[in-house]
């Protein structure tokens, strides 16, 4: 079936004939319409009157405009949005996946993060991640250029003295048993090499390990925030991932002890 598409013209061409409808046949007029209402239609021959009379004004043209500017930026917004929440969720997806690693490794060595001085973390883990889709590693919202780990592990419990061999200079974390509140304590998260103050305000207090080798306390990362204002994603010890607003931030989440850091100064 083949549409027909009216123009804006012959919209209007068409309201003038109405117009002159009515003027010349009064009975079929709608109520309450009265011959004033036509009689501005002087030439029902041409109806380049329309133009003057029924055409959009100035101040109606700048309406549409306006209702159309208002509208298009509500809809860019709703996109943005969209287009955040679901990079949060594949951030998400990612750091489960490496958080599951993380813990599967525990449950087999009875320590907590597998820290070696001759090797790096992600290296240790990655028999336990499924790493099928092949961008396990990389937060979706990391924009850095050749970036290729965008997470970092908790570097509170990657040193124990109970656990360290100094012979080998192996690294490893504390005891598993030794985390009071494991829904309530951090494992990884979204991370970066520089100090979190320049960019986001914050404190930089926490620290995680990242690429970097761990020699004698190893460089830190610190938390990037990458997903909305001011908010990170992290994987917890008991398996569970949340994205977390730094502003608002338990610090105990930090300590395996589950102090918060007022507590402990
Ligand atoms: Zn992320």
């Amino acid at each position: 079936m083949q549409r027909h598409v009216f123009t804006l013209i012959e919209l209007l061409l068409a309201t003038a004939q109405q117009n002159c409808f009515f003027k010349n046949n009064t009975s079929l007029r709608p109520a309450g319409r009265t011959s004033r209402s036509f009689d501005n239609c002087q030439n029902c021959s041409s109806h380049l009157h329309i133009f003057t009379r029924s055409a959009f004004t100035l101040i109606e043209l700048l309406v549409v405009i306006a209702i159309i500017a208002i509208l298009a930026a509500l809809l860019l917004t709703s996109l943005s949005r969209a287009q955040q929440t679901a990079m949060t969720s594949g951030c998400l997806n990612n750091i489960r996946q490496v958080g599951i690693g993380y813990l599967s490794y525990s449950d087999e060595y009875g320590y907590t993060v597998p820290v070696y001085a001759n090797d790096r973390w992600y290296n240790n883990i990655a028999l336990y991640v499924d790493d099928s889709s092949g961008n396990i590693w990389k937060c979706t919202s990391d924009t850095r250029k050749n970036s290729t780990l965008s997470y970092g592990i908790n570097q509170t419990i990657c040193r124990d003295p109970e656990f360290r061999k100094k012979e080998d200079l192996l690294w490893y974390g504390i005891g598993a048993n030794k985390i009071k509140n494991p829904a309530g304590f951090i494992t990884l998260a979204d991370s970066c090499k520089y100090y979190i103050g320049k960019d986001a305000g914050g404190r930089g207090t926490e620290t995680l390990l990242d690429g970097q080798r761990v020699i004698n306390g190893g460089v830190y990362s610190y938390l990037a925030l990458r997903h909305s204002k001011d908010g990170f994603n992290a994987a917890f010890f008991d398996g569970h991932v949340e994205h977390i607003l730094y502003s608002s931030m338990p610090t105990k989440y930090w300590d395996y002890n589950g102090d918060s850091y007022e507590e402990n100064n």
